[in-house]
């Protein structure tokens, strides 16, 4: 694969090389902290060739990246999107070592940090509805008016604090907050919420807790714990920073993260948040959350994409501080041109029309021998079962050829890939008009031989013997959604699904594919990628492949639909 990255550091590589270089830090940890929520998409890739990445990059010095799962909030999270994520991580070819986290096992040290400070005058009991408090926080123009809680002396709040860990008050009747500044321009500083109360069992911690801390308060405790050196989280929180900077310097904690934001990743023709993911798996929109058609990592695998081409993608796409949205077409160049190197060619007819070879009898071949990669000879040769019956693909012939149509067409020429070259002597059409079968004959000694002299044949095209090919079924994806931006379509993302996303056809495949197992990818000649699915596909008896990526961009073709 061409490698187009460019050797310069991005700004946050720059950041930490510099942190090096100062003595800063004797090395450098950083995380990746998923909710378990959801199953990860191709955003989350960005996110952990990036921590993931500068962890390998700085190997000599033992740099790390731990695995964190952020699991403080009881209600949305499952163990079956803990494993699904660490499937994912090891597929992009990553790996977190012994250093696999919870963060739903520092409940205590939050708590701690909580209480702490209490004690310091720093935090309190908030009594005032969830209305309540939104009215009295004020506006960009006006300050927030303190709340009676905000006087509460420290005893009051210890106290309150006990009472609502134990039990004693109702979700929403009382929060814990930060005492900050009420006037600050940064509205995530007027006193934020750090605790609230969730009569929820949690995955991890049973019913132990019933007070759960919040986002913006665990996770600079977390990092902080773990030792992280660089907390690295999309422009969204840029906001939070000081708040996170705020906790750090506030709380007893054994270590000075910092955090630095990039822009996210997003995609033409594609939904990336796990809501919104979620809502289409639920809907039944598509298959589950591995559907080939979602940008989700086990919809890319189960598609065909090799994690390579998706790692090379993100590399590619680089690390800013301006959002953006970056085409799709770019991600399906990178799996195209991983896999033009890396995919054996076998073959297919998708859509098949019979030919008879009428005179096959002159010069029989057992066996037609094709080579695996047209460019990569250690791939090898294969041999293909051939007789007098081959399907071909119906648009390989026109009865009226058109100007540059190279392909069988009345008394015209063509090769059978590995074959003869054959003639086209006549056809058969239905009542409707479709061709039902064509006739030919071999020009016998072509094989591996050039055209005789006087006869035009310029193309070669795949075919399937009908003896010994098999039926398959084929998936024919395409993109989910018909426009570029189905987050800003006027009806919602569900009014601009593409009707067309999925076709389910019934083609010809040579023998050898019937028995391969699932998962192997290879090039169906002259048609696309092509890979067994994971799921349906049983070898030898229910061949199923999914299309991974067409030959060519189809959309530029067609301007974009
Ligand atoms: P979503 O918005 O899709 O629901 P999230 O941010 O809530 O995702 P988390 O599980 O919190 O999902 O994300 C884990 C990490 O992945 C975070 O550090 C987050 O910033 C990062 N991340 C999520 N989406 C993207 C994206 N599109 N591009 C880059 N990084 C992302
Ligand atoms: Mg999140």
């Amino acid at each position: 694969m061409s490698d187009s990255t460019h050797p310069k550091l991005d700004f946050i590589r720059e950041i930490i090389a510099d942190d090096l270089t100062a003595g800063k830090y004797a090395t450098t940890i950083t995380r990746f902290p998923p909710e378990p929520n959801g199953y990860l998409h191709i955003g989350h890739a960005k996110s952990i060739c990036l921590n993931f990445g500068i962890a390998q990059e700085h190997a000599e010095i033992a740099a790390k990246c731990h695995l964190r799962f952020d699991d403080t909030n009881p209600e949305k999270e499952e163990i079956e999107y803990v494993e699904s994520i660490k499937t994912d991580v090891r597929w992009l070819g990553f790996n977190w070592g012994d250093d696999l986290y919870f963060a739903s096992n520092y409940f205590a040290f939050f708590h701690d940090c909580a209480v702490h400070l209490i004690k310091e005058g720093k935090a309190y009991v908030e009594t005032q509805s969830a209305e309540e408090m939104r009215a009295s926080r004020g506006n960009l123009t006006t300050p927030g008016i303190p709340s009676p809680g905000r006087s509460r002396n420290v005893e009051e709040n210890l106290t309150l604090f006990a009472r609502m860990k134990a039990g004693e008050f109702k979700e929403g009747e009382c929060v814990l907050r930060a005492r900050i500044d009420l006037a600050s321009s940064n509205m995530n500083m007027r006193d934020p919420v750090l605790y609230r109360i969730m009569h929820a069992h949690h995955h991890n911690t049973g019913d132990a807790w019933c007070i759960y801390p919040m986002y913006d308060f665990a996770h600079p405790l977390e990092d902080a714990l773990e030792h992280i050196t660089h907390s690295l989280c999309t422009l969204e929180f840029e906001n939070h920073r000081p708040l996170y900077d705020w906790f750090i310097e506030n709380c007893p904690v054994p270590s000075k993260p910092r955090q630095i934001e990039f822009a996210r990743l997003n995609l033409t023709y594609t939904i990336m948040s796990k809501r919104k993911l979620l809502e289409l798996v639920q809907g039944g929109h598509v298959a589950g959350w591995n559907d080939p058609r979602l940008p989700t990592i086990s919809g890319l695998r189960r598609r065909g994409y090799p994690p390579e081409a998706v790692v090379h993608f993100c590399k590619r796409v680089g690390i800013t501080k301006f959002n953006g949205t970056t085409d799709v077409a770019l991600l399906e160049f990178d799996v195209r041109d991983f896999l033009n190197h890396s995919a054996p060619r076998r073959m297919a007819v998708l859509d098949p029309v019979k030919v008879v070879l009428e005179n096959w009898s002159a010069e029989p071949l057992a066996a037609a021998e094709v080579a695996n990669h047209p460019q990569n000879s250690d791939m090898g040769n294969r041999q293909i079962p051939m007789s007098a019956e081959v399907w071909i693909e119906r648009e390989d012939f026109m009865e009226v050829p058109e100007k540059k149509f190279f392909r069988l067409g009345p008394d015209r020429y063509v090769r059978l890939k590995g074959g003869h070259i054959i003639r086209c002597t006549g056809f058969e059409k239905d009542a409707e008009s479709t061709i039902t079968l064509i006739r030919a004959e071999i020009l016998p000694g072509t094989v591996g031989a050039d055209s005789p002299e006087g006869i035009v044949c310029k193309a070669a095209i795949q075919w399937v013997d009908c003896a010994t090919g098999l039926d398959a079924e084929v998936r024919i994806y395409d993109r989910l959604f018909t426009v570029e931006d189905p987050d800003g379509a006027e009806g919602g993302f569900l009014s601009v699904l593409n009707p067309d996303s999925l076709k389910k056809l019934t083609a010809k495949i040579e023998p050898s594919l019937a028995s391969v197992e699932p998962g192997f990818s290879c090039q169906f000649d002259r048609t696309g990628y092509f890979v067994a699915d994971s799921i349906d596909h049983q070898p030898g008896t229910e061949p199923v492949f999914n299309r991974t990526v067409a030959l060519k961009d189809s959309w530029v073709k067609k301007g974009g639909r």
